[in-house]
């Protein structure tokens, strides 16, 4: 944990990575993509272990882990590993007839990796929040310095144990700690900072990583919300959306927030999503296998204190020992409830009735874009008008959260819910500088 004595120094820690990154170890073809096999090969390698941890952390159930933090991550580490020789093929561009350059004159840009990375993971994905983005920096040809959150202990210290046996122990290193080894490690100079966790670190994390003028990514949080048209089957819509939203016990960034919907299909949607809670965790969700636990003390109170924010349709029971908070819809919530205030990031789902579109479009405008806009309908003009009325991180129309799985699609927030993005080939932008190259004939 944090003062363990074989940890470095935040200052001696960077500077071991800057003195690898110098030495061009990182550079070659070959050692990158032996980093995302190693990588690869410690999640499937460890696959109890991590699942202990992670139950530890969060209670996370098993599939939870197999599915969202072992073989989602494994899936976007491969697709990396299999297209990163094409995608750092350097990029040709016409050298324009406008410049007046000499005949044989050449352009293109190419990735040159920044140097030495920092990410500063968070709890609630420990294990895939703090591997995917490290990944995408190894991919780009840097060294990194990884940060679990200390929130997740159990997960921390077994990144900390078994990163340095899968990747080159001199280009990664794993600091644990809290806000202080955050802190010492933000005073350090890195050629980026990537940051996951709330707005408000995240403000701390851009104003340290300014007296560098070190690059920041930022991937933050937000009320997601979730838009139901009046034409669409509400057993298709509850499924999902629950799965989605009650996984991890609601501790997702990109879960459903708060669903809008009018009221004769919000009434309908009720009975729907009783009926869908029941299918994926039982008559008690408190003895099933499948449903995980409210990080800690503070989370649990904090989630607590939101549930008299509307009629109370299903849940609500609560069990501070355990950390247990049951699967609750909220229905006839009104914009300006506690629950509407503030990201829930916890298993309580308000249903808002809206009169129609316009009112859910500007009921969404008239708070921070979120990180991921969700909506069922299928009515070409609605799915226009969400897409050019609205701002948000990711639009997702039909399956709340799965756009995550796609590499090929950029994840990232716009506003309060983060800037910049990553996943596939997107990291390889964020991890990289695109250098601008000209090649002039001498003769
Ligand atoms: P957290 O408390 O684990 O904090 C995140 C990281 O910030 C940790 O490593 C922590 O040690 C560090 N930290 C805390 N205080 C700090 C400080 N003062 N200075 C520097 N670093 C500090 O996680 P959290 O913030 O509670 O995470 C939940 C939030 O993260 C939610 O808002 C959620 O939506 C968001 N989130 C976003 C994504 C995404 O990919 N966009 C993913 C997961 C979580």
């Amino acid at each position: 944990m944090n003062n363990q004595p074989s940890q470095p120094t935040a200052a001696e820690a960077v500077a071991r990575l800057r003195t690898a990154f110098r030495t061009g170890r990182t550079r070659p073809l070959a050692w990158r993509t032996e980093q995302l096999t190693g990588l690869c090969a410690l999640l499937t390698g460890h696959r109890d272990e991590i699942a202990d941890a992670l139950h530890a952390d969060l209670g996370k159930p098993r599939t939870e882990a197999d599915r969202a933090e072992i073989d989602s991550t494994v899936r976007e580490i491969d697709h990396t590993a299999r297209h990163l020789e094409q995608w750092l093929l350097p990029d040709p561009v016409p050298a324009s007839s406008l410049t007046r350059l000499p005949p044989g004159t050449t352009a293109h840009t190419r990735y040159d990796p920044l140097g030495t990375v920092l990410v500063i993971a968070p709890w609630n994905y420990p294990v895939q929040l703090a591997l995917v983005p490290m990944a995408g920096a190894l991919a780009a040809g840097n060294t990194v310095l990884v940060k679990p959150s200390e929130l997740a202990p159990a997960s921390s210290a077994l990144l900390a144990r078994l990163l340095p046996r899968y990747v080159d122990p001199a280009a990664v290193t794993v600091l644990e700690g809290g806000r202080e080894t955050a802190t010492a490690l933000l005073a350090e100079r890195f050629d980026h900072v990537f940051y996951t966790g709330n707005a408000d670190v995240g403000r701390v994390v851009m104003r340290a990583a300014a007296a560098h003028l070190t690059p920041v990514t930022l991937e933050l949080g937000g009320k997601s919300p979730v838009f139901v048209d009046r034409d669409v089957d509400p057993e298709v819509v509850a499924a999902r959306v629950a799965r989605a939203k009650f996984s991890n016990a609601g501790q997702t960034c990109v879960a459903p927030d708060y669903l809008l919907a009018d009221p004769a299909t919000a009434r309908a949607l009720e009975g729907a999503l009783a009926r869908a809670v029941e299918d994926l965790y039982g008559p008690d969700p408190a003895r099933s296998a499948e449903y995980g636990r409210i990080v800690n003390e503070r989370h649990f109170d904090r989630v607590v204190a939101l549930l008299d924010s509307g009629r109370t349709v299903f849940g609500g029971r609560h069990d501070r020992a355990d950390r247990y908070i049951a699967p609750t819809v909220l229905a006839e919530v009104k914009p300006d409830a506690p629950v509407m205030r503030e990201e829930i990031f916890g298993p309580v789902l308000p249903i808002l009735d809206v009169a129609g579109l316009d009112e859910a479009i500007a009921l969404i405008n008239d708070r921070e874009h979120p990180l991921a806009l969700y909506a069922f309908t299928d009515n070409g003009d609605t799915r226009r008008r969400l897409a050019e009325e609205t701002s948000s991180g990711g639009l997702n129309f039909g399956l709340p959260v799965a756009h995550l799985s796609i590499p090929e699609l950029p994840f990232g927030g716009v506003g309060e819910s983060g800037s910049g993005r990553y996943h596939g080939r997107w990291s390889i932008d964020t991890f990289s500088h695109r250098r601008a190259c000209l090649d002039v004939p001498l003769g």
